[in-house]
This record gives structure tokens, sequence and C-alpha cells, in this order.
């Protein structure tokens, strides 16, 4: 049976109950009564040879029928080379005829099919490293594999597809950290203040303020800076955020010139710290009405700075009206730019409407150039079927307040 090369052990030994006792002929019916046809015909074309007693397993690449690594390579290689891209061309022979030891000829080998492990080949400057480095950050620099396909080095941002930082990933990152081993975290729908629709620099303010580290003169004392606790607006009050922003004279009357008593004066915006409260606003309310009410807040907080350090005082209703106004062109632009107006907005409800037959309409609008101290005023009188009439403007060289200057 020796002609049986490509079975295993266990389907010689198996082989051996098919046959006559003491013949080396197969018994047909056992064979094909224990295999599948196809299988049972390969059986009983294998030659049985008469000076073949006991069974064993034969390696026909070799003529001393024993397996060696050199015709196992030849073999597989013939597969190999036959239909794929693994072979290395070059000329192999002249490697295997260097007189050298067998160790050397396979790292000539290997270095040849590229498999030969990086730090052969790109190798980090031990010395210089350990010079340079502290022994800690040494190690970690030498423990980096190196890849040969990498040239040039750059700079790469692991937590982003493109490999580039951004301040969202980073910020991402950061907050896994902190808030999974620390006290930083800082409950609340954070979402909804992000989901407000207004520009970003008051989605900041907004951030600023329920972290607790807007600068108000309780949260610099509170930092051991020292400083007067009264509100630099009203001067009557310890200043936090509850009471510049909620509490004082100026932001109260500011919140109704706005039109946003209503969300002030809400029951459900009662809490007793500014932070719930905004919170409150930004969950309950709709994104555009959570946006003006941001565009409040940046405003309020704005005339505050204007007071302490350049002792410009707005009155209430320039505030409410700037709001007003700065939110409903943003709102507009926003809009315009992202191409989807739907529904009716309250921008829509400011635009303008042509008078009753019989009457003229006069827009009226005043602006100021800073530092020039004058205040120019333009007017414009259209009919009752849109035509313009006339229009006039004019500045003189005093500053007036916009109401006094429309008036
Ligand atoms: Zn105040």
């Amino acid at each position: 049976m020796g002609a049986l090369t490509s079975t295993s052990r266990c389907i010689l030994v198996i082989c051996q109950r098919l046959l006559h006792e003491n013949y080396n002929v197969w018994n047909i019916d056992k064979v094909r009564n224990l295999f599948s046809e196809d299988v049972a015909k390969r059986i009983l074309e294998t030659p049985l040879v008469s000076s073949v007693h006991e069974d064993k397993v034969v390696w026909e690449e070799e003529r001393n029928e024993c397996y060696s690594v050199k015709s196992g390579y030849k073999l597989a290689m013939c597969y190999i080379i036959g239909n794929d891209t693994y072979h290395v061309a070059g000329n192999w022979n002249g490697i295997w005829k260097a007189q050298v030891p067998h160790k050397t000829h396979h790292l000539l080998w290997r270095l040849c099919r590229g498999c030969l492990p990086t730090r052969y080949r790109n190798v980090w400057n031990i010395d210089k490293v350990r010079n340079l480095f502290s022994e800690d950050v040494a190690k970690r620099i030498l423990e980096t594999p190196l890849v040969s396909s990498v040239h040039e080095d750059k700079v790469v941002w692991e937590e982003e597809r493109n490999e580039c930082y951004s301040v969202k990933s980073g910020y991402k990152l950061a907050m896994c950290y902190i808030i999974g081993n620390d006290t930083y975290h800082v409950a609340g729908n954070w979402n909804g203040i992000w989901k407000a629709q207004v520009p970003h620099k008051t989605h900041h303010l907004l951030w600023r303020l329920c972290r607790g580290c807007l600068p108000t003169r309780y949260r610099l004392l509170e930092r051991r800076l020292e400083c007067t606790l009264n509100c630099p607006v009203c001067d009557e009050e310890i200043e936090d955020e509850l009471h510049i922003f909620f509490r004082c004279a100026v932001a109260r009357d500011s919140w109704c010139a706005a039109g946003l008593s209503s969300v002030l004066h809400n029951a459900a915006y009662q809490q007793i710290n500014a932070m719930d409260r905004i919170f409150a606003v930004c969950s309950n309310e709709s994104n555009d009405t959570a946006g003006r009410v941001t565009m409040l807040l940046w405003c309020i907080w704005h005339n505050r700075n204007d007071k302490l350090w350049n002792d410009n005082v707005q009155m209430p209703r320039q505030i409410g009206r700037y709001v007003f106004d700065a939110w409903n062109d943003w709102y507009s632009v926003h809009k315009l730019q992202s191409n989807s107006v739907s529904g009716t907005t309250e921008a829509d409800l400011v635009r303008w409407e042509k008078p009753v037959l019989g009457w003229v309409k006069c827009n009226v609008d005043v602006a100021f150039v800073s530092g020039s101290g004058r205040t120019s005023v333009e007017l414009c009188f259209r009919d009752n079927s849109c035509q313009f009439m006339v229009g006039k403007t004019q500045w003189r060289q005093t500053v007036i307040s916009s109401v006094e200057g429309e008036a």
C-alpha cells in the first residue's frame, strides 16, 4: 500500500481492514459499502504492492520518501507562483549557493522577501533618544515600532478619520477622561444649550455660565480675587449669575423690551440658580425661543462689561431692541444660508407691508458711526403700490439714542 501518499495515518489504518486477509487485494464490497462512490473509486484505483506489508506515510517529492523543507517549499512555490503575486523575481539560486552557514542564507532570504522585522531596517538611534529624553519617555519611544512604508513624519490626530485635530473631538476625548474619573462633570441638558438657534459666540457664553466659569464678582471672590461684590450695573446687590441675568433691574427691563417677559416670569423657570433656569429654558422652549433668550443673556453680559470697562450705559429698551433685531438678522441670514426656509417664522412677520389706499408710509432708520460723534438719519416714503416717492438722508454732530433719532 506504499502508493497511498496523500491520505492520513488513520485512513491507512482503516484501509488495512479493507484488505482480504493475507492478500494484497482490496475487499471491494467492504470499500463500496463504507465509502461514497467517488472516494471508493479512488481507493480501489490505488495499486497495492505485494512487497509492502506495513502502511507508512510517504512524501512523494523526495527520493528517500521523507519530507524536507526544501522540497515542501518547492512544491508550495509551484502552486503559489503559478497563480498569484507572492513571487519575488530575482536570482534566488545565487543566494542559496553562497558558501555560508544556513542561518545566514535564511536572513538573506527573509530580507529579499521583505519579511524581515522592521527593526532591522528602520532603527532608532538609541543613544540619541536616550540622551535627549528622560528614561521613561525614551523607553516609550524605543518601544514604538517603525514601519518601513512610512518615510516622512507627520502629526496624526487619532480621534478623527481625516487625522486632523478638531476642537470637537478634542473636547469629547477630554470629557471621556474627565467624566470617567473626577468631579468636573456638570449634570444638565447640554445638548439643549448647543441646539439653541443662535450665533456660536452666545452658545459659548451659556456654556461658561453653566460651567460656573463666567467671571461675575461673586465667582471672582470665590477664586480668592479681591474685588467689590456689588453689581457693576445697579451697584445695589451682590453680582452673581442669578442677579446679573435675571434679577438686576436693567436685566428684567431688558427681558421685557426683548419681548421675552413671559419666559422670565414663567413659573417653570424660577429655579434658585441661573444654571438650572437656563437648562430648563433650553429643554422646554423651542430652539428659536431658546436662541432669543441666549442672545438676550449675551447682550446683558456685554452691556455689563461695557459699563464696567468703558462706562457706557445702555437703556434696557436699547438692549431689548438690539436683541430682537440681532436675532432676527442672524436668523434670516442663517436660514438663507442653510437654504431650508420652512414654516412662518417671526423673522417673516417683521417684513415691510404696504400702506392702505390713500396713505403714504415713511420708514426711518438712524445710524451711529462710533467715535465720530455723529448720528445719521435716513427717511424713505412709499405709496400703497410700493412705489418709492421720496427719500432723505441727513446727519447731525451729536449722539442721540436710536429711539430719539427715529422719533
Ligand atoms: Zn444689578
